[in-house]
């Protein structure tokens, strides 16, 4: 990984992350030891309204560790194998889905949302709020 993955990693804010079920309880259940059992955190997720955003995250980003959207690592893996990925998103815009994505921000929208809206990446929609916050022209 290079410093600039690692600055957009951590300068990426995940909103689901906000709504994470184990982030009110134990984050050991989630990475069980080679072997261990995975029930009690798939006990948690299968109460947790973000799944879905959860695990396709995990397989976005290829996560190898822990449970994630109530799958293990390995069922990660079997799905990664058999599902075909969705083509990667355009993370190129024009400027009407510039001043498109802003306005939705300053509606207070999501950026996933946002991004799924304007079927572009998310990391586009980060992208150009964060060079308008940096310039003081978004909310
Ligand atoms: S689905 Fe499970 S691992 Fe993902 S955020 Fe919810 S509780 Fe956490």
């Amino acid at each position: 990984m290079t410093a600039v993955d690692l600055m957009r990693l951590l300068s990426e804010r995940l909103e689901w992350q906000d709504d994470a079920l184990c982030a009110q309880t134990d984050p050991e259940v989630f990475y069980p030891e080679k072997g261990g059992s995975t029930r009690d955190a798939k006990r948690v997720c299968l109460g947790c309204e973000v799944r879905a955003q959860c695990l396709q995250y995990a397989l976005d980003h290829d996560e190898r560790f822990g449970v994630w959207g109530g799958r293990s690592e390995v069922e990660r893996r079997k799905l990664r194998n058999t599902t075909p990925r969705p083509p990667r998103r355009r993370s190129k815009l024009t400027a009407d889905e510039e001043s498109i994505i802003l306005a939705r921000h300053a509606e207070g929208m999501g950026r996933q949302r946002i991004a799924d809206e304007l079927n572009v990446s998310r990391f586009a929609v980060q992208r150009v709020i964060e060079r308008a916050e940096q310039n003081g022209a978004a909310a």
